[in-house]
């Protein structure tokens, strides 16, 4: 299973979907700084701090509020759809 993709409730889909890790790509944070003279450091500290609050994002809406109690998972998922098709 990769640790960047996770199945969980979203609240805003009102059912599971597929949340992602958010990344934060430091070479472009890096670059933007250098050309603005440290100014984008602001920026760039905002952006790691929000990726420790929310790590997790919708891949569907963008939500960042996952519930992962309320996952069924994907076999769970898969399981259910193979059952409705199999009647
Ligand atoms: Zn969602």
């Amino acid at each position: 299973m990769n640790p960047d993709k996770k199945w969980g409730y979203c609240p805003n889909c009102a059912h599971s979907q597929r949340f992602v890790r958010v990344d934060v790509n430091h070479t472009f944070h890096l670059v933007m700084t250098m050309l603005t003279l440290g100014l984008w450091s602001i920026s760039w500290v905002s952006a790691i701090i929000g990726r420790r609050i929310t790590p997790w994002r919708c891949k569907h809406c963008g939500s960042h509020a996952p519930d992962f109690t309320r996952s069924i998972g994907r076999r769970s998922r898969d399981r259910t759809n193979d059952e409705q098709g199999g009647v």
